[in-house]
């Protein structure tokens, strides 16, 4: 089952496919892929879908495509669902052997014990009733109607592990209440499938969020009543809103497809996630191998990370910024908006979303509404119409044009760039126009200046409006 690799270490991500990939979780699979691949080891894509009612095989392939898009890659992949013989039969044997005793109380009756436990000034801790039951007892509450769930008998120990991001940790076994295993209609919680599956697969390294520090102490105990070597674990801290206290209903249900859908790059999500929460600096990274070959798990701190949806929104237009060319060629072409080299060398300063791109791209090759506000640009445009220069046109054309025109008009200025902006883009702000105009040619600039110049005579004659 365990991926074939020369190196020690192999992860695994395990989410439940009862919904969406969310930041959060898209997190935890990316700290584990790139922490795996940085030491030449495997990923386990497993999905932990005991829970039959609320698993969904499109939950699993949405899962699956949003890993892709962010860049996460696995080596193999794992249901429970296909191993319950496997689970049931480490169930039996936790139960001949007395670990797994049978427990009757009902969700009130054990609420009931916690509150008086708690009002006597002491910790809510199972009482370990179902122990002591003889077996008259359990046939009496048998016949009731009652069935058994199972707790697992913890022993008391100091529960010990040197956590990666966390340093050395430990948990009073003592005080920990003996954790059900096995629901009364015979379902598993997810400790113990948990526990064999990262035993059978060969799993080094556990890396999962803090909300998982308890349960790592009694699956490590667990690990160790089944023969197994605990793996090594890392727990990250858990992201929390710009505002401190957790992710609110908002973000922490925003979803990898949220992001995608709104158009922002997989890459810069993943240099997002990947440094939020460590010393490293947040900064557009050129590839998933960049990505990689600068991480590192010990500097991830305790510090609970803030997660701001504008600064994802930043380092999205930071990298695209500096992204070349043949990076984002394919998603140009499938944009349409694929105009070369110096097409993305002229725009992509511009952009917030590569998206944007399509816009300029129609500035440059296709059919804008050029505009001209002031009646008094439409003589201006018209003079600079007369002056366009000859072509070929290069990244000098802009400037020796507009020299000309500063000399026979005297404009300057706002007042020399604006109307000729306007008018060749239809826009008042945008890309260079000396790394603009020679792609948007000198037949379509002619074409652009003589319709704006009409609007702007249009703005003369108009009537105005009361
Ligand atoms: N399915 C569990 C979860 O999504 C896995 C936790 C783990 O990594 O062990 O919380």
């Amino acid at each position: 089952m365990s991926p074939a690799t020369s190196s020690p270490v192999t992860v695994r991500f395990a989410p439940s496919p009862t919904g969406l990939l969310h930041v959060g979780n898209a997190r935890t699979a990316l700290v584990n892929a790139l922490f795996a691949r940085r030491a030449g080891g495997a990923v386990l894509l497993r999905f932990d879908d005991t829970d039959a009612e609320r698993s969904r095989r499109d939950y699993v392939e949405a899962i699956r495509q949003d890993l892709a898009w962010l860049g996460v890659t696995w080596d193999a992949e794992a249901f429970q669902s296909a191993r319950a013989d496997r689970y049931a039969g480490i169930v039996d044997r936790l139960k001949a052997e007395g670990r797994l005793y049978a427990c009757y109380e009902t969700p009130e009756e054990l609420e009931y014990k916690r509150r008086r436990q708690r009002a006597q000034g002491r910790p809510p801790i199972y009482d370990r009733a179902g122990l002591a039951l003889t077996g008259d007892d359990r046939a009496r509450l048998e016949a009731e109607g009652r069935r058994p769930h199972w707790r697992l008998k913890l022993d008391p120990e100091d529960i010990r592990w040197d956590d990666l991001v966390r340093g050395p940790c430990h948990y009073d076994a003592a005080h920990l209440s003996d954790p059900v295993l096995v629901r009364a209609d015979g379902t598993l919680l997810y400790t113990l499938p948990s526990v064999v599956d990262d035993m059978d697969m060969g799993i080094s390294h556990v890396i999962r969020g803090e909300d998982h520090v308890v349960n790592t102490a009694v699956q490590i105990q667990l690990c160790r009543l089944l023969d197994g070597t605990p793996p090594v674990h890392a727990h990250l801290s858990l992201l929390t809103d710009a505002g401190g206290g957790g992710l609110s209903k908002r973000l922490g249900s925003l979803s990898l497809a949220d992001l995608r859908d709104d158009g922002l790059e997989p890459l810069a999500v993943a240099a997002l996630l990947a440094r939020l929460g460590t010393s490293d600096d947040v900064a557009p990274v050129a590839s998933m191998a960049a990505l990689e070959a600068s991480f590192d798990i010990t500097h991830f701190g305790r510090a609970t990370p803030k997660f701001d949806p504008a600064d994802l929104t930043r380092l999205n237009a930071r990298l695209l910024h500096g992204m070349d060319h043949a990076a984002a060629r394919p998603r140009l072409k499938a944009l349409r908006a694929d105009g070369g080299p110096a097409f993305w060398a002229a725009v992509r300063g511009n952009l917030d979303r590569l998206a944007d791109a399509a816009e300029w791209h129609a500035v440059a090759f296709g059919d804008i509404v050029p505009r001209c506000e002031a009646p008094e640009d439409a003589a201006f445009l018209r003079t600079a119409r007369e002056a366009l220069p000859e072509e070929p046109w290069d990244a000098d054309t802009w400037g020796v044009w507009t020299g000309a025109l500063k000399a026979a008009t005297g404009r300057k200025g706002k007042g020399l760039f604006m109307p000729l902006r306007l008018a060749l883009t239809g826009q008042t702000r945008g890309p260079d126009l000396a790394a603009l105009l020679p792609l948007i040619g000198r037949a379509r600039a002619l074409d652009r200046l003589d319709r704006a110049a009409v609007g702007g005579d249009g703005h003369a004659s108009a009537p105005a409006i009361t």
